[in-house]
């Protein structure tokens, strides 16, 4: 043991409840050789009396026995327990030799005694006032008797009754400490495997989110990214324009699918999200104009912490160019046959309409052929319908730009449309708040207007009513066209613009369509730079709102 871990070493013997009973000993035998020197000096006769030097003989054996003992007894051993305790008993001689002086020399017998009940609490107070009681006090009344005066009784009561105290007070005060030092270690341990358990959690899920094809982003609460794993770090690259491996967020080479306009940075979606959005397959192309480039479905969902407040965004972004390029070879194949199918039935309904022109064809051969015709049309309205659902989706290109009022093409639709709004007994009302002109393709917004009306004709009962607006909104301007009618469930609204889907009342109802207006319409508007989205509410009727943006806006009049 090097010099300096000395103090240490006593220190440590002096201070725990459980070992160090040889340091404690020997410090014991040094207190009193010391005691006894000072003393001494006043008294050498005394000191140096058969009596004195017995007590000193016997602590002195008790510290060569311990030293003896110490390596071979562990020292959580009962056993030590006697070592104090036989202290007490050895200071008795001194105290005896010291006849005048014998109160000052029982405190003596005050350190071994609080010694024991420091290291063996109740049973060691005990034992300590039970070995003072031997030592002191019955050798003092049988010393006296018959003579004992209430003072000597009272005398060594008292004595007996502080030691009682003193060391009932030590064992309860280190019980307590002990009870402590438990509940914390109990509380670290707990904290430990907390953070051991979260930790493993943590890699846990690293490693899933890592694992999985789909990219995720997680953003905090104020837009910051906190999360990106390894699937949207690759896809992220796609989005990276030449030369720059981080640029500002406009910069990144993010498109509209349909028509390769870059997305405005607040339409993307995880600046969406962040402007608390929630939305589910948001398609958005990443990757440069004429370099590899990649289709992806994208959802967004808001976390919540567990107080309920918002802690900020999680984004999903799933690769469905394969599945985009199916679609559109399928839609390209429809759209073949049926282009097919129309050239023989106009033939078919040609026929059929000169061989009905014979005046002496007889009755029941011309109800049969009527029969024919109005099946022929009613199919080739089906082919018809189908190709124009089909018609080629529209690009960059096909956006024909030139200044319109939006408010003239809503009030087109709706007289176009009256005629079906009588016969469904709906009512069908057109409120133009403002005569804005603006950049648009006529024939194209057209559809759009001409679907979302239609849709809203189709899917609400008689007796309802259909409203379309067009108002000038901070940022843009808005065409809503609400109705009164059948409405839809909220997880039906997020699937809507895809090609083909169709809600299940409606398929249920078997209410004729293809589920391809809403996909046409949702690209139209897109190709605009504007933005499509419903509210809706089952049996309560939906909302359809169109916002092109202001960019467009030319010189605005009222
Ligand atoms: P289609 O009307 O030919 O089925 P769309 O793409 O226009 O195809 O619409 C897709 C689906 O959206 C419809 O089948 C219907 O379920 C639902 N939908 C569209 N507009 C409305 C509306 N105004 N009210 C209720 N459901 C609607």
């Amino acid at each position: 043991m090097g010099i300096t871990r000395i103090p240490q070493a006593l220190l440590h013997s002096l201070t725990s409840p459980h070992d160090g009973h040889l340091g404690k000993q020997i410090l014991f035998f040094v207190y009193v050789l010391t005691f006894s020197a000072l003393l001494g000096i006043v008294q050498p006769t005394v000191m140096l009396g058969l009596e004195y030097l017995l007590g000193l003989a016997a602590i002195a054996a008790l510290t060569v026995l311990t030293s003896l003992a110490y390596p071979r007894v562990s020292s959580t051993h009962l056993a030590w327990i006697l070592l104090p305790v036989a202290d007490v008993l050895a200071v008795a001689p001194l105290r005896d030799a010291f006849r005048v002086e014998a109160g000052t020399v029982t405190l003596l017998a005050f350190v071994p005694a609080l010694w024991a009940a420091y290291c063996w609490r109740y049973l060691g107070a005990a034992l300590a006032t039970a070995a003072v009681t031997l030592a002191f006090a019955v050798p003092t009344l049988l010393r006296e008797y018959p003579e004992i005066d209430g003072t000597l009784i009272v005398r060594t009561l008292i004595i007996l009754l502080v030691v009682l105290q003193v060391t009932l007070l030590v064992a309860m005060a280190t019980s307590r400490a002990a009870r402590e030092r438990a509940r914390t270690a109990e509380a670290l341990r707990e904290r430990t495997d907390l953070l051991c358990r979260t930790a493993d959690q943590e890699q846990l899920l690293t490693n899933v989110i890592d694992s999985l094809s789909v990219g995720i982003v997680v953003v905090d609460k104020d837009g910051h990214d906190v999360l990106m794993n390894s699937a949207q770090q690759q896809l992220h690259a796609l989005a990276l324009p030449v030369g720059d491996p981080d640029p500002s967020e406009d910069r990144l080479e993010v498109r509209y699918p349909e028509s390769s306009i870059p997305i405005p940075p607040r339409a993307r979606p995880v600046r969406r999200a962040v402007e608390r959005e929630t939305f589910t397959n948001y398609l958005v192309s990443l990757g440069p104009l004429d370099g590899p480039r990649r289709t992806l479905s994208t959802a967004a969902r808001q976390i919540v912490d567990v107080r309920g407040e918002r802690d900020g965004a999680v984004i999903l972004f799933s690769d469905v160019s394969d599945f985009v390029e199916v679609a559109k070879r399928q839609r390209q194949s429809t759209a073949d046959v049926s282009h097919e199918m129309r050239t023989p039935l106009t033939s078919i309904l040609g026929y059929l309409d000169l061989t009905m022109e014979a005046e002496e064809l007889p009755s029941t051969a011309r109800e049969h052929l009527e029969v024919a015709e109005r099946n022929a049309e009613k199919l080739l309205q089906y082919v018809e319908d189908l190709l124009e659902g089909l018609s080629v989706s529209p690009d960059e290109d096909s956006v024909a730009l030139v200044p319109a009022r939006l408010g003239d093409l809503a009030r087109e639709t709706c007289e176009t449309l009256r005629p079906r709004a009588v016969e469904g007994e709906i009512d069908l009302r057109c409120t133009v708040e403002t005569e804005a002109s603006l950049l648009l393709d006529p024939p194209r917004m057209t559809q759009v207007l001409s679907n979302l009306v239609s849709n809203a004709l189709k899917y609400t009962p008689a007796g309802g009513r259909v409203e379309v607006r067009v108002s000038e909104a901070p940022e843009a301007l808005e065409v809503r066209v609400s109705d009164t009618g059948i409405g839809m469930a909220p997880e039906e609204q997020a699937n809507l613009f895809m090609e083909y889907y169709r809600t299940t009342a409606v398929r249920e109802g078997r209410i004729p369509g293809y589920g391809l207006g809403l996909s046409i319409t949702q690209r139209i508007v897109r190709a605009h730079g504007g933005q499509i989205s419903v509210r809706s509410a089952q049996g309560e009727g939906s909302t359809f709102t169109v916002r092109l943006p202001r960019e467009r806006l030319l010189a605005p009049r009222r």
